[in-house]
């Protein structure tokens, strides 16, 4: 039923993908002398005189064991925008096509669709955060790609609704970005188990947040393969640095550091939720399955302006639609949420 080939930008059909050195010989031994490299070395040492596995497959099969799917249903990118990018690239022709989002969301969104003229459909979330399933499939036309839907969401900090999301990915015939950027934050389970259901599911995942590795830049989708082939097909061949690919591979051995970072920042959101809501200036603090915050203040702007000046920095949202008077907090260490507290009780 669904076919990738239906959804495909023409051009992007009769790509012929550039053919790197290392596509074609495999082997890890030999005299290599087609591509150009310094074969005395390089001045800062390793191998990085060499180019990288274009392909990354070790860092695949690693990924592929610890989420239960193959190496051909992972796809990894310069961070997650890479991905967001090469989607819009592969699916939506400019001045013609169009996405879904649901704000208030993550803006990165927008900002792909505008560098690539693609206009967006906004279906905004009820007043407490929730998607509307039915609108969101009324909004459809036959000029729609893409329906993004993030959960847990930025900067709401709700993980979405199941059955909801489920509703979405079975009524739309093109596909459907789950990004699950704060999964491991969440009290819910990633929907990577259910890909095999959904054939029009594109699941995006960092190492960015719970694995504390931002600035590596490294992002994840994970998707049938037929949608991963076309992300892979298009992208720059040497899109992940060899040093950046030996960093996410050693992550993948340090599973408990994360788990156990994880557990600290769900222990201290609880701790800072509670603090922030005894403050006056607070309206309230929302429940979250993330690393932040959102909060409610008497008057967001001016807090936000009041902590800068004490060299503490949140994330105005204050003018965002359905977030006024709020501020997205980021949950810090220890010290760092006493930092924040104690400049909130100074204020008047
Ligand atoms: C932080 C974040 C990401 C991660 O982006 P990277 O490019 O991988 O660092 C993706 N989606 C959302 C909603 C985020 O908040």
């Amino acid at each position: 039923m669904f076919d990738i080939n239906n959804l495909i930008r023409e051009n992007i059909k009769k790509v012929k993908p550039y053919v790197s050195a290392r596509d074609e010989y495999k082997g890890i031994e030999g005299v290599f002398l087609d591509a150009n490299e310094n074969g005395l070395g390089s001045v800062v040492g390793n191998n990085y005189n060499r180019y990288p596995d274009p392909r990354q497959l070790l860092l695949k099969e690693k990924l592929g064991s610890l989420k239960k799917i193959s190496p051909n249903q992972i796809f990894i990118g310069n961070g997650s925008d890479e991905a967001i990018d090469l989607l819009f690239r592969a699916l939506c022709v400019p001045a013609v096509d169009n996405v879904i989002t649901m704000p208030p969301t993550y803006g990165m969104y927008e900002v792909s669709a505008s560098i690539n003229d693609v206009k967006v459909i906004e279906v905004p979330l009820t007043s407490d955060f929730e998607i509307r399933p039915e609108a969101v499939l009324a909004a459809i036309n036959k000029f729609t790609k893409i329906i993004f839907i993030c959960s847990p969401n930025n900067p709401t900090g709700n993980s979405l609704d199941e059955k909801n999301i489920i509703k979405i990915i079975e009524g739309f015939s093109g596909i459907v970005v789950l990004d699950e950027a704060y999964i491991d934050f969440a009290s819910n389970q990633s929907f990577v188990t259910m890909l095999h259901k959904f054939p029009n599911l594109t699941i995006m995942q960092t190492f960015s947040k719970a694995w504390g590795m931002a600035s590596l830049r490294v992002g994840m989708a994970f998707a049938s393969p037929s949608i991963i082939e076309v992300l892979t097909k298009i992208k720059p061949p040497y899109n992940i640095s060899g040093a950046t690919q030996d960093f996410a591979i050693k992550a993948l051995d340090q599973i408990l550091v994360k788990e156990k970072m994880v557990m600290e920042i769900l222990n201290e959101r609880q701790n800072l939720a509670e603090k922030l809501s005894q403050l006056k200036i607070v309206k309230k603090v929302y429940p979250s399955d993330a690393n932040f915050l959102l909060v409610k203040f008497i008057n967001g702007n001016s807090t936000y302006n009041y902590l800068i000046e004490k060299k503490v920095i949140t994330r105005d949202r204050s003018k965002i639609i359905l977030c006024e008077d709020a501020l997205r907090i980021t949950v810090g260490t220890k010290n760092e949420n006493e930092t924040l507290i104690k400049a909130l009780q100074q204020m008047n």
